[in-house]
């Protein structure tokens, strides 16, 4: 493989715009970056197993093996595959969406890379939020608490009353000290225990302690494996921002982001993207390089094959918080 020729700033990614504009210049330095990023220790032939022959690179992407003689397409299998947009107008996108502070809207995406059409910009962003949260990678581990939150719609908060048209989301958020560490959250279609117990075990690492309010729907979740910490919000007296902090703290960000930066105008089909969007940032609130964002997004783009448009555009299917 031909050596990616600009392994500098930061750790080989760029630490600037100005860099950022000048390693990718060309459609070929794109490919290079994926290439590089998609096989860190060298590309392997997926036909005869080689590695120490260099592949050469033909047009079209693909990477010709010297030794049988099978193409290989660098983009298939990940987000980039199949798209009639050039490879640097992608990693433009993704440079802006990850320098954003609070998330790009269509709207800004469209005029940044002076797309012609809103529902492009649209339909991108989409596809870049599918490649920033991966379902069951990561788990929380350590004391987590977990709770939901309710989000749009009209009618109370209250548990299981009057609720309906509001989409219901699960937060799980570890504790690491006074505040939080990393956080999971995904739209559940009820209180149940059924719901609670598969949010539970598809975000928590089994052995960790789940710690949540008296709800019935959470009891049973220590016959699943993990320790549970119950407290009883309304017999103790205190507040439950008091006594669940961080998962009180996620819920409040995620009402101010939803009301501020989107006006919460979200489709509840859609919720879970944008919830993948919020979690992927505060996951990483602490890395002040965006050229590190822009790195973990292409990590990840890079190993997420792309979803067909109908899919994104009708939301996820089996969602049954829609409204
Ligand atoms: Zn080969």
């Amino acid at each position: 493989m031909e050596e990616f020729k600009h392994p500098i700033s930061g750790t080989d990614y760029p630490g600037t715009f100005q860099e950022f504009d000048d390693w990718f210049n060309t459609e070929t330095a794109c490919l290079d970056f994926i290439a590089k990023v998609r096989w860190p220790d060298g590309y392997v032939c997926p036909s005869c197993g080689c590695k120490t022959t260099k592949p050469s690179l033909m047009s079209r992407g693909l990477y010709l093996c010297r030794k049988c003689k099978r193409q290989t397409s660098i983009t298939a299998g990940t987000l980039f595959h199949g798209t009639h947009k050039p490879l640097r107008t992608w990693f433009f996108a993704m440079w802006f969406v990850t320098s954003q502070k609070h998330g790009a809207s269509a709207l800004g995406l469209q005029r940044a890379l002076g797309l012609g059409s809103y529902n492009t910009a649209w339909i991108w962003l989409h596809k870049l939020r599918r490649a920033m949260v991966r379902p069951g990678r990561d788990k929380l581990t350590g004391v987590t608490e977990v709770d939901e939150t309710y989000v749009g719609g009209v009618g109370s908060n209250v548990r299981g009353r009057g609720a309906e048209r509001k989409s219901i989301v699960a937060i799980g958020a570890e504790v690491r000290g006074r505040g939080p560490g990393r956080i999971r959250m995904a739209v559940i279609p009820d209180v149940s225990a059924v719901s609670l117990h598969d949010f539970v075990l598809n975000h928590v690492e089994q052995g960790a302690e789940v710690h949540t309010d008296g709800w019935r729907g959470y009891n049973g979740v220590e016959k699943l494996g993990f320790r549970h910490r119950v407290t009883n919000i309304s017999a103790s007296g205190d507040p439950a921002h008091v006594l669940m902090p961080r998962v009180h703290l996620i819920a409040s960000l995620l009402d101010r982001w939803w009301l501020g930066v989107h006006q919460g105008a979200i489709r509840s089909s859609h919720l879970d993207y944008y919830l993948d969007e919020f979690t992927f940032r505060f996951n990483r609130r602490s890395s002040r390089k965006r050229g590190l964002l822009f790195y973990r997004l292409m990590e990840q783009a890079v190993d997420c094959a792309p979803v067909p448009r109908q899919l994104i555009i009708g939301g996820r299917q089996n969602s049954a918080a829609t409204g």
